[in-house]
């Protein structure tokens, strides 16, 4: 079978949770036996999402080939088989820059470049490789229908439909209905509006799915469809639910999986949606309640922090328990006043750039040390282990890392290749973007250590995204066997994970264990985290 391709749109407005709608029908496809990947289509000039502040678009996922990319490839991942990679996640920037290198290579022959079809052909090529060997690609469109950014990529997705006939490519479209108070009811013009504008580039949509916060009526529903021009079982209500685990059932219920399948002509068996009902069994039906704290600057913007939040919840689900995380701003921790810390039953440093807020950062870890409370450290985290070890207890004030003070005195924590035992390949330019140690590297375990007993397993795989590292050669006298470490990486030796012996649990990885974690499948250091953070509570 050739790959056919459904193209997701979004309208009305942003944030309408396309990704998670779009991972949730790839699982039902995935469910019919269907070999599925998704794509993300990011309308921005960056190259990847690397540079931006997670602030912006939320969390920068690492995939396991060490791309740099939006949030959304991290839903796909909880929810279908297939790893993200390079492929799955391009953006204008990228886009454009290869369309340029090849000209400037004299790969046109001469013609003049244009967004058609120069630029389209490029988004065109790289939606085909990416598909390549699938039976299905879902490409979502990042953006809002009617945004100028996009219309290159819709152009492109608006000819697929041409290229591969109408039975092999697919148009859904995500939008809003409204609910107006003063009216009393739901509104359908904004989604009549959005059709309309993904109209005028040429694209009639197949499938509506319209987010509300209550059911549709079917009076609305009809009306959609007559406006809309789509056929009345092509309109599907998707309603603000308690658990993004209930939205396959939710899609299947309404026989969206059924319509793609018909339309597509693939004859498969039916969806197999069992294990979604243990999950949300799990989640509603808890025995155990841990309040985890999570220090870190971006409070505001959970999504900074989407796949440790998801890894947490997974493991929580494992465990039993419904881990209530209390995202604590590092600054507030800067006055010595450990007030918000009191009545946590763990405490998590995630990964993390720049200098502000290190030393609320430093003050919790300590906290977490000497009062005997299970403790995570995430990237940043192990060097801010390292660099409140050597402070406090080895009385080396000095210490510190280059990335916050890069003239002190006593750096342990250095530039990577300055941590490495073979010469450490760094890219070698000063650009930040795409220049970090990234993606899977593998770690050896130490036999006796609480991450090899966790993981069952002497060599683990993990995914990295940094530049500092613990400069060993500095600290070779000065480790002792109460800081054990536990992780070092196959090929550099770089430290990797370190344990406190002497502590009921406190572990820290320079690696993203939470971008490997799954609903179905929980992370093993999540699991023995929340694990500690139960028994903890139960001795206090
Ligand atoms: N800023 C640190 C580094 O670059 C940690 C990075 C992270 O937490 N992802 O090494």
């Amino acid at each position: 079978m050739s790959t056919k391709y459904i193209f997701v749109t979004g309208g009305v407005v942003s944030s309408l949770g396309k990704g998670v709608a779009s991972a949730a029908l790839a699982n039902i496809l995935e469910s019919r036996q269907l070999e599925i990947t998704v794509m993300k289509l990011d309308p921005y000039i960056n190259i990847d999402s690397g540079t931006i502040s997670p602030i912006q678009h939320g969390e920068v996922f690492v995939t396991e080939d060490g791309a740099e990319t939006d949030l959304d490839l991290g839903h796909y991942e909880r929810f279908i088989q297939s790893k993200m990679t390079y492929r799955n996640n391009y953006t204008t920037g990228r886009i454009y820059n290869e369309v340029i290198c090849k000209e400037r290579k004299g790969d046109y022959l001469g013609s003049t470049i244009q967004v058609i079809p120069h630029i389209t052909d490029m988004i065109k090529e790289k939606i085909i490789a990416c598909g390549y060997g699938y039976d299905v690609l879902i490409v979502e469109v990042g953006g809002t229908v009617g945004d100028i950014e996009s219309l290159p990529f819709l152009e492109a997705i608006r000819q697929m439909g041409i290229d591969f006939t109408r039975r092999n490519t697919m148009y859904i479209h995500l939008t809003f209905v409204p609910y107006i108070k003063t009216a009393g009811e739901i509104k359908t013009k904004p989604t009549q509006h959005s059709v309309k504008e993904l109209l005028s580039t040429g694209i009639q949509p197949d499938v509506l799915i319209c987010r509300s916060d209550d059911l549709i009526s079917s009076s609305s529903l009809n009306k959609i469809v007559l406006f809309c021009n789509v056929n009345n079982n092509a309109v599907i209500s998707l309603i603000n639910l308690n658990s993004i685990y209930k939205i396959p059932k939710l899609f299947n219920k309404q026989k969206l999986d059924s319509y793609v399948c018909k339309h597509l002509n693939m004859i498969v068996p039916k969806a197999n949606l069992s294990v979604w009902d243990e999950v949300v069994y799990k989640e509603e039906n808890t025995i155990y309640y841990v309040t985890i704290g999570m220090i870190g600057k971006y409070v505001k913007f959970p999504d900074a922090y989407k796949s440790v939040l998801e890894a947490i919840k997974h493991s929580g689900l494992y465990n039993r328990t419904l881990v209530d995380v209390k995202l604590i701003n590092s600054k507030d921790l800067e006055n010595g006043d450990c007030t918000l810390l009191n009545n946590l039953h763990g405490i998590l440093i995630p990964g993390g750039f720049g200098c502000k807020g290190i030393d609320g950062k430093l003050f919790a870890t300590k906290y977490a040390r000497e009062n005997n409370i299970p403790f995570f450290g995430i990237c940043l985290g192990i060097q801010i282990v390292f660099i409140e070890y050597v402070r406090n207890v080895l009385g080396i004030s000095e210490a510190d890392s280059v990335e916050f003070n890069p003239t002190c005195k006593y750096p342990i924590i250095s530039l990577i290749n300055k941590c490495s035992n073979n010469k450490y390949e760094f890219i070698n330019n000063s650009n930040l973007g795409g220049t970090m140690r990234l993606g899977n590297k593998k770690c050896l375990l130490s036999s006796n250590s609480l991450a090899r007993n966790l993981y069952s397993s002497d060599i683990i795989l993990e995914r990295h995204r940094h530049r500092y590292a613990i400069n060993k050669f500095l600290l070779k006298d000065i480790i002792n066997t109460e800081l054990f470490i536990s992780g070092i990486s196959l090929t550099n030796k770089l430290i990797e994970i370190v344990e406190i012996v002497t502590h009921p649990w406190f572990l820290a990885c320079q690696f993203h264990p939470e971008f490997n974690s799954t609903p179905l499948l929980a992370h093993p250091l999540f699991i023995g985290f929340i694990n500690a953070a139960n028994k903890h509570k139960n001795n206090n």
